[in-house]
Protein backbone atom coordinates (compact mmCIF):
# COMPACT_ATOMS: atom_id res chain seq x y z
CA UNK A 1 0.00 0.00 0.00
CA UNK A 2 2.46 2.43 1.13
CA UNK A 3 5.13 1.63 -2.06
CA UNK A 4 1.88 2.38 -4.47
CA UNK A 5 1.00 5.24 -2.66
CA UNK A 6 4.41 6.86 -2.60
CA UNK A 7 5.18 5.63 -6.34
CA UNK A 8 1.92 7.16 -7.25
CA UNK A 9 2.53 10.85 -5.61
CA UNK A 10 6.24 10.52 -7.23
CA UNK A 11 4.59 10.26 -10.74
CA UNK A 12 2.32 12.80 -9.94
CA UNK A 13 4.95 15.26 -9.16
CA UNK A 14 6.61 14.33 -12.27
CA UNK A 15 3.48 14.51 -14.41
CA UNK A 16 2.82 18.04 -13.38
CA UNK A 17 6.48 19.51 -13.51
CA UNK A 18 6.54 18.26 -16.58
CA UNK A 19 3.04 19.71 -17.70
CA UNK A 20 4.64 23.26 -16.77
CA UNK A 21 8.10 22.84 -18.77
CA UNK A 22 9.63 22.32 -15.38
CA UNK A 23 12.25 19.31 -15.24
CA UNK A 24 11.07 16.70 -12.59
CA UNK A 25 14.44 17.52 -10.60
CA UNK A 26 13.04 21.47 -10.20
CA UNK A 27 11.05 19.66 -7.47
CA UNK A 28 11.55 18.37 -4.28
CA UNK A 29 9.37 15.64 -2.56
CA UNK A 30 8.68 15.70 1.22
CA UNK A 31 7.37 13.24 2.49
CA UNK A 32 5.95 13.84 5.85
CA UNK A 33 5.69 11.24 8.05
CA UNK A 34 4.26 12.90 11.33
CA UNK A 35 2.00 10.47 13.91
CA UNK A 36 3.44 7.87 11.63
CA UNK A 37 5.96 5.56 13.21
CA UNK A 38 9.83 5.33 12.01
CA UNK A 39 8.97 1.90 10.35
CA UNK A 40 6.48 3.39 7.70
CA UNK A 41 9.57 6.36 7.41
CA UNK A 42 12.04 3.04 6.74
CA UNK A 43 9.61 1.86 4.22
CA UNK A 44 9.67 5.10 1.98
CA UNK A 45 13.57 5.38 2.48
CA UNK A 46 14.40 1.63 1.19
CA UNK A 47 12.36 2.88 -1.96
CA UNK A 48 15.33 5.58 -2.25
CA UNK A 49 14.07 8.21 -0.92
CA UNK A 50 15.72 10.64 1.26
CA UNK A 51 13.58 14.10 1.94
CA UNK A 52 10.90 13.61 5.18
CA UNK A 53 9.53 16.24 7.18
CA UNK A 54 8.06 16.55 10.83
CA UNK A 55 5.96 19.36 12.37
CA UNK A 56 6.71 18.72 16.52
CA UNK A 57 10.85 18.73 17.72
CA UNK A 58 10.51 15.70 20.13
CA UNK A 59 9.30 13.49 16.99
CA UNK A 60 12.00 14.94 14.67
CA UNK A 61 14.75 14.18 17.44
CA UNK A 62 13.55 10.70 18.41
CA UNK A 63 13.47 9.71 14.55
CA UNK A 64 16.43 11.31 13.83
CA UNK A 65 18.09 8.76 16.39
CA UNK A 66 16.42 5.60 15.13
CA UNK A 67 16.61 5.73 11.39
CA UNK A 68 19.81 6.13 8.79
CA UNK A 69 21.68 9.41 9.15
CA UNK A 70 21.63 10.15 5.34
CA UNK A 71 17.99 11.46 5.50
CA UNK A 72 17.38 15.03 4.93
CA UNK A 73 15.47 16.21 7.64
CA UNK A 74 13.28 19.37 7.28
CA UNK A 75 11.06 20.78 9.96
CA UNK A 76 7.83 22.10 8.48
CA UNK A 77 5.79 23.05 11.96
CA UNK A 78 5.88 25.53 14.76
CA UNK A 79 8.99 26.15 16.45
CA UNK A 80 9.11 27.56 19.62
CA UNK A 81 12.43 29.30 20.53
CA UNK A 82 13.37 26.89 23.69
CA UNK A 83 13.33 23.92 21.37
CA UNK A 84 15.83 24.99 18.56
CA UNK A 85 18.83 23.77 20.42
CA UNK A 86 17.36 20.34 19.98
CA UNK A 87 17.48 21.05 16.06
CA UNK A 88 20.45 22.10 15.79
CA UNK A 89 22.91 20.11 13.04
CA UNK A 90 19.96 17.73 12.41
CA UNK A 91 18.07 19.56 9.65
CA UNK A 92 18.73 20.12 6.15
CA UNK A 93 16.11 22.50 6.22
CA UNK A 94 14.38 24.14 9.02
CA UNK A 95 10.61 25.79 6.95
CA UNK A 96 9.22 27.90 9.55
CA UNK A 97 11.27 30.97 10.68
CA UNK A 98 8.59 33.52 11.26
CA UNK A 99 10.24 36.12 13.66
CA UNK A 100 13.31 38.11 14.41
CA UNK A 101 13.40 36.61 18.08
CA UNK A 102 13.03 33.01 15.93
CA UNK A 103 15.82 34.29 14.23
CA UNK A 104 18.03 35.42 16.72
CA UNK A 105 17.86 32.26 18.77
CA UNK A 106 18.79 29.90 15.68
CA UNK A 107 21.95 32.25 15.09
CA UNK A 108 23.06 32.12 18.20
CA UNK A 109 22.61 28.42 18.90
CA UNK A 110 24.16 28.03 15.22
CA UNK A 111 27.19 29.38 16.82
CA UNK A 112 27.00 27.48 19.54
CA UNK A 113 27.10 23.74 18.38
CA UNK A 114 29.34 25.43 15.21
CA UNK A 115 27.16 24.26 11.99
CA UNK A 116 25.14 26.12 9.65
CA UNK A 117 21.26 26.22 9.15
CA UNK A 118 19.43 26.82 6.24
CA UNK A 119 15.96 28.07 6.93
CA UNK A 120 13.24 29.42 4.85
CA UNK A 121 10.67 31.97 5.72
CA UNK A 122 7.14 31.28 7.03
CA UNK A 123 4.85 33.95 5.11
CA UNK A 124 1.47 34.62 6.39
CA UNK A 125 -0.29 36.76 2.78
CA UNK A 126 -3.27 36.09 4.09
CA UNK A 127 -2.69 38.34 7.33
CA UNK A 128 -6.24 37.35 9.01
CA UNK A 129 -6.47 33.91 8.91
CA UNK A 130 -3.91 32.59 10.42
CA UNK A 131 -1.57 32.48 13.34
CA UNK A 132 1.83 31.37 12.19
CA UNK A 133 4.23 32.93 9.83
CA UNK A 134 5.54 36.66 9.66
CA UNK A 135 2.79 39.34 8.22
CA UNK A 136 3.63 41.33 4.92
CA UNK A 137 4.28 44.28 7.48
CA UNK A 138 7.10 42.92 9.36
CA UNK A 139 8.52 40.44 6.77
CA UNK A 140 11.36 43.89 6.11
CA UNK A 141 12.28 43.78 9.65
CA UNK A 142 13.05 40.26 9.34
CA UNK A 143 15.18 39.94 5.97
CA UNK A 144 16.99 43.02 7.36
CA UNK A 145 18.02 41.09 10.69
CA UNK A 146 18.93 37.96 8.41
CA UNK A 147 20.91 39.66 6.34
CA UNK A 148 23.47 40.41 9.38
CA UNK A 149 22.97 36.76 10.59
CA UNK A 150 26.38 34.30 9.74
CA UNK A 151 24.88 31.18 10.78
CA UNK A 152 21.53 31.22 9.60
CA UNK A 153 21.00 31.10 5.63
CA UNK A 154 17.60 31.93 4.14
CA UNK A 155 17.16 29.56 1.01
CA UNK A 156 13.40 30.85 0.32
CA UNK A 157 10.11 31.14 1.67
CA UNK A 158 7.53 28.60 2.75
CA UNK A 159 3.48 28.91 2.38
CA UNK A 160 0.53 27.23 4.37
CA UNK A 161 -2.64 28.47 2.91
CA UNK A 162 -5.60 28.57 4.79
CA UNK A 163 -7.59 25.64 4.33
CA UNK A 164 -11.21 26.65 3.20
CA UNK A 165 -9.94 28.45 -0.17
CA UNK A 166 -11.70 28.49 -3.24
CA UNK A 167 -9.75 26.98 -6.10
CA UNK A 168 -9.52 30.76 -7.75
CA UNK A 169 -8.88 31.87 -4.18
CA UNK A 170 -5.69 29.39 -4.51
CA UNK A 171 -4.65 30.56 -7.26
CA UNK A 172 -4.58 34.12 -5.99
CA UNK A 173 -2.40 33.56 -3.37
CA UNK A 174 0.17 31.03 -4.68
CA UNK A 175 0.13 34.13 -7.68
CA UNK A 176 1.19 36.43 -4.70
CA UNK A 177 3.36 34.26 -3.35
CA UNK A 178 5.60 34.04 -5.99
CA UNK A 179 5.36 37.64 -6.86
CA UNK A 180 6.44 38.08 -3.24
CA UNK A 181 9.33 36.13 -3.67
CA UNK A 182 10.63 37.81 -7.32
CA UNK A 183 10.46 40.99 -5.60
CA UNK A 184 12.48 39.97 -2.27
CA UNK A 185 14.95 38.34 -5.36
CA UNK A 186 15.00 41.50 -7.27
CA UNK A 187 16.51 43.35 -3.83
CA UNK A 188 19.34 41.22 -3.86
CA UNK A 189 19.75 41.15 -0.33
CA UNK A 190 23.09 39.37 1.44
CA UNK A 191 22.37 36.05 3.03
CA UNK A 192 19.06 36.02 1.40
CA UNK A 193 18.39 33.14 -1.28
CA UNK A 194 15.14 32.51 -3.29
CA UNK A 195 16.05 29.57 -4.56
CA UNK A 196 13.61 27.23 -2.31
CA UNK A 197 9.98 27.37 -2.37
CA UNK A 198 7.72 25.53 -0.20
CA UNK A 199 4.55 24.94 -0.84
CA UNK A 200 1.43 22.41 -1.91
CA UNK A 201 0.68 19.37 0.07
CA UNK A 202 -1.67 16.23 -0.85
CA UNK A 203 -4.55 18.39 -1.74
CA UNK A 204 -3.38 20.85 -3.83
CA UNK A 205 0.27 20.25 -4.92
CA UNK A 206 0.13 19.68 -8.41
CA UNK A 207 -1.95 23.15 -8.51
CA UNK A 208 1.67 24.24 -6.12
CA UNK A 209 4.49 23.18 -9.21
CA UNK A 210 1.96 24.88 -11.89
CA UNK A 211 2.80 27.98 -9.62
CA UNK A 212 6.30 27.54 -9.63
CA UNK A 213 6.72 25.77 -6.08
CA UNK A 214 9.88 23.43 -5.67
CA UNK A 215 9.16 21.78 -2.37
CA UNK A 216 5.85 20.20 -1.84
CA UNK A 217 5.08 18.55 1.38
CA UNK A 218 3.17 15.44 1.38
CA UNK A 219 1.80 12.98 4.15
CA UNK A 220 -1.86 11.60 3.43
CA UNK A 221 -1.02 10.71 0.02
CA UNK A 222 1.89 8.54 0.93
CA UNK A 223 1.50 7.71 4.90
CA UNK A 224 -2.59 7.54 4.29
CA UNK A 225 -4.71 8.92 7.31
CA UNK A 226 -3.21 10.36 10.53
CA UNK A 227 -4.55 8.85 13.75
CA UNK A 228 -3.83 11.84 16.17
CA UNK A 229 -4.70 9.45 19.31
CA UNK A 230 -1.06 7.42 18.78
C1 LIG B 1 1.06 17.87 7.93
C2 LIG B 1 1.66 18.91 7.07
C3 LIG B 1 1.76 18.74 5.68
C4 LIG B 1 1.24 17.53 4.95
O1 LIG B 1 -0.16 17.55 4.91
P1 LIG B 1 -0.98 16.51 4.06
O2 LIG B 1 -2.25 17.21 3.75
O3 LIG B 1 -1.17 15.30 4.90
O4 LIG B 1 -0.20 16.21 2.82
C5 LIG B 1 2.37 19.75 4.95
N1 LIG B 1 2.84 20.86 5.53
C6 LIG B 1 2.76 21.07 6.87
C7 LIG B 1 3.31 22.31 7.45
C8 LIG B 1 2.16 20.10 7.67
O5 LIG B 1 2.09 20.30 9.00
Amino acid sequence: MLKERYEAVVCEVRLAAEAADRPAESVTLIAVGKTHPAEAIQEVYDLGHRDFGENKVQELTEKYECLPKDIRWHFIGHLQRNKVKYLMGKTALIHSLDSVKLARKIESESLKKDVHTDVLIQVNICDEEQKFGVSIAALPALLQFCESCERLHVQGLMLIPPFDLSNTELERVFNEFYALSLDIKRQKLDNINMNVLSFGMSGDFPEAIRHHSTMVRVGTGIFGERDYNN
